[in-house]
């Protein structure tokens, strides 16, 4: 059975322990893989690497860090089509969102930053005729690189990219339920000739290996993308030793649709941020908001919409929504549908495990489920539920769909659907999120910052935010 192995120092290795997880394929139920089970002294080896690593690395002319990074990219491409199939087996997505998504977006976050490196500039401050003051920019240290299971090698380099590009070396970890992409990537790190040490990704559980990675007092930055709770307690442990922290935390995410709306448009995108990826995007739309006058048709609409779509073995290129990631994640999903009808909800369409034939017969698939009948403030239109289920209610007035919108913890992003520009402008004003998609939804563009209000985090990812986080700033003034 194939062993994913850790990357530390250039090598790849077992944990010391000499344990072992057993990685499941989500479409099958079995285990196909082994991950190193690695602990806090794995974790200091690849700390003390990325600290040698330090100064080769950092001190490197940028356009030689860039080239090594963008023949990461090069290779990523390379090797599409088997990376597509790795992360689709070990995450459980349709192997096409897999190849036209993920794997690319993986290579574009390489190449962005690669090339973003060499455009950073600092800024310079005449002070009267007296003195002149200058930014300096250096890499903060050895980064803590957490990632979740969702968007595995997509989220994975989200985080690395900017901080190799920013001159950091780092110590990663995957999600331990889908760490081949990462574990495939460190083996491409390592043939685009990436110095020993200045990568270095130990897998693992996130209670023990991530956290060893939060405790380690020569690790200054984290960077984390997970649950709120998760979020929570990694603050905890980080903020009192007075590391740099970014926290890309969950979301409930309004779709806000008004009677004006391209109607067409707006239903088919809902499908898309309801379902993508089984709904286990932090930017699907979970709770969706219709005008009354238009509430019935989108209803009927969505239903129907919802009902042609192929839940399947998700190597099938048919397959529209695959397994989700874990038995223990769709006992989850299907307890938050049960508390939905135990809250006087009624299911329109889905709500029930579907039994795909043949290999997948064990696998962990669900019908996307559409709910209705709910009140904004009950808890399965609070809760992050982070599956292929979502929530329609009705509403009559600007004010009152800003109040729902709104009324949760959390504030990661939100789509509004009208062709009126004042009220697009207006409503995006109050909605209080990191991100407002208006008549579109996920139409990223890498430049622009990428974060939550309230629970959804800390900080921002994307664009120059990503590769500031990294770099520590001075001033120095000089009296002229
Ligand atoms: P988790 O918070 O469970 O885990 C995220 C990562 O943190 C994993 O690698 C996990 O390891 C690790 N981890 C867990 N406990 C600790 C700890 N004590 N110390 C250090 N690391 C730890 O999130 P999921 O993987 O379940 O991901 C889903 C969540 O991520 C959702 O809430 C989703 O909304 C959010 N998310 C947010 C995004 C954003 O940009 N805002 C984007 C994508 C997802 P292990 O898996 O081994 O436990």
């Amino acid at each position: 059975m194939e062993k994913i192995l850790n990357y530390i120092d250039g090598k790849f290795t077992s944990a010391g322990s000499g344990q072992w997880i057993d990685n499941v394929d989500p479409s099958t139920g079995k285990t196909y893989s082994l991950i190193a089970d690695s602990d806090a002294a794995d974790v200091e080896q690849a700390t003390r690497a990325a600290k040698q690593a330090f100064p080769l690395w950092s001190s490197m002319p940028v356009e030689k860090r860039s080239a090594v990074l963008m023949k990461i990219a090069e290779l990523i491409d390379r090797d599409l089509e088997s990376l597509a199939r790795a992360e689709s087996v070990d995450n459980g997505k349709p192997i096409k969102s897999a190849r036209t998504v993920d794997i690319p977006r993986a290579s574009a976050n390489m190449r962005f930053y690669a090339t973003g490196a060499m455009h950073l500039a600092t800024e310079a401050h005449l002070t009267g005729s007296e003195a002149v003051n200058y930014t300096a920019r250096t890499p903060v240290g050895v980064a803590g690189c957490i990632s979740p299971w969702n968007l595995p090698l997509y989220l994975f380099t989200w985080k690395i990219a900017p901080a190799l590009a920013a001159g950091c070396t780092v110590v990663a970890k995957p999600s331990e339920l889908t760490p081949m992409t990462a574990y495939l990537f460190t083996r491409l790190c390592a043939e685009a000739g990436l110095p020993p040490g200045v990568l270095n990704v130990v897998h693992g559980y996130g209670a023990k290996a991530g956290q060893a990675i939060i405790e380690h007092p020569d690790i200054p930055a984290i960077s984390f993308t997970g649950g709120t709770v998760t979020g929570k307690k990694i603050a905890s442990i980080a903020a009192p030793m007075f590391k740099k922290l970014s926290l890309e935390l969950g979301g409930k995410n309004p779709n806000i649709i008004f009677a004006d709306c391209d109607f067409d448009q707006a239903v088919s995108t809902t499908v898309l941020s309801s379902f993508s990826n089984q709904g286990e995007i932090c930017l699907c739309g979970s709770r969706i908001f219709v005008e009354r006058s238009i509430y019935d048709k989108f209803v009927d609409a969505l239903v129907r919409k919802t009902k042609e779509l192929t839940v399947g073995d998700p190597l099938d290129e048919n397959s529209r929504l695959g397994a989700l990631v874990s038995e223990a994640h769709l006992k989850k999903v299907m307890g938050y549908i049960d508390l939905a009808k135990q809250e006087g909800g009624t299911v329109l369409t889905g709500g029930s495990r579907v039994a795909v034939q043949g290999r997948c017969a064990d696998g962990f698939f669900l019908e996307p489920t559409i709910i209705t009948g709910l009140p904004s403030n009950c808890r399965t239109n609070q809760e992050e539920i982070f599956g292929p289920v979502v929530s329609i209610i009705p509403f009559d007035t600007e004010e009152e769909v800003l109040q729902y919108a709104n009324n949760t913890t959390y504030g990661l992003s939100a789509t509004i659907w009208t062709e009126n520009l004042k009220r697009a402008h207006r409503v995006a004003a109050g909605v209080k999120s990191g991100i407002v998609w208006i008549n579109c939804w996920l139409f990223r563009d890498l430049r622009t910052p990428f974060g939550g209000m309230k629970q959804s985090g800390v900080g921002r990812e994307g664009g120059w935010d990503a590769l500031k986080f990294f770099l520590e700033t001075k001033n120095i003034c000089i009296r002229l």
